[in-house]
């Protein structure tokens, strides 16, 4: 995770030296991940500030481990949906509150966890009503303090903006999270605290039990 977050910098880095757009980019710890904290635009350049999420998109890895084919054998995965492999079955679902569709929910290492989290069907983005497995799980608002991640690893906790759907990876300082004064790195809106927040929880209770 060290390196992919430091390769998602380097992505941005020659943004900086043009003027268009400027990173504040922070160490969370000297040992661990250098994480992207907040994007500013200093022109109103939609292309240059899509062209670089689009390029952190792109680039993303995986963050958890594929799907066990056994699991896949032993678990009788729901035949509507064909799910027969690890990128069908992805970490998880979350089922839109309007037109009740089952989203597929794949965790990414780097800035953008979940991407862009807006229902297939009617294209509304994930909200606080819509129900989801324990890959995204709700977290209240009045929490500000949690575990650190061990040594290495990427905050578990991630907000999605409320205008379009891209969920940010949440920064830590210690054991306290900050969900606040985020600038949508998507479409520039701002955060206030008021994003709805989860938890990324484990991959395995839906793995194992899909429905
Ligand atoms: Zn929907
Ligand atoms: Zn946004």
């Amino acid at each position: 995770s060290m390196f992919n977050s430091r390769r998602i910098s380097a992505l941005f880095a020659p943004r900086l030296t043009d003027g268009v757009v400027k990173l504040d980019i922070r160490t969370q710890d000297a040992q661990t991940n250098t994480v992207l904290t907040t994007y500013h635009l200093q022109s109103p350049l939609e292309g240059t500030r899509m062209g670089c999420v689009q390029a952190a998109l792109q680039f993303a890895e995986p963050a958890e481990l594929p799907t066990d084919p056994f699991l896949i054998l032993q678990n009788k995965y729901p035949a509507l949906r064909a799910l027969r492999t690890d990128a069908d079955i992805g970490d998880g679902m979350w089922i839109c509150y309007h037109c009740r569709h089952e989203n597929i929910l794949r965790h990414w290492k780097g800035p953008f966890p979940f991407k862009y989290l807006r229902c297939d069907r009617c294209d509304r983005q994930l909200s606080h009503t819509c129900h989801s497995s324990e890959v995204l799980t709700p977290w209240p608002f009045g929490m500000i303090s949690a575990p650190a991640p061990p040594l290495g690893h990427e905050v578990r906790y991630c907000h999605v903006c409320t205008q379009c759907g891209l969920s940010h990876r949440a920064e830590m300082v210690g054991t306290t999270l900050d969900f606040y004064g985020v600038t949508c790195a998507g479409c520039g809106s701002s955060s206030y605290g008021d994003w709805p927040r989860y938890y990324i929880g484990s991959v395995e209770p839906y793995r194992r039990d899909p429905d």
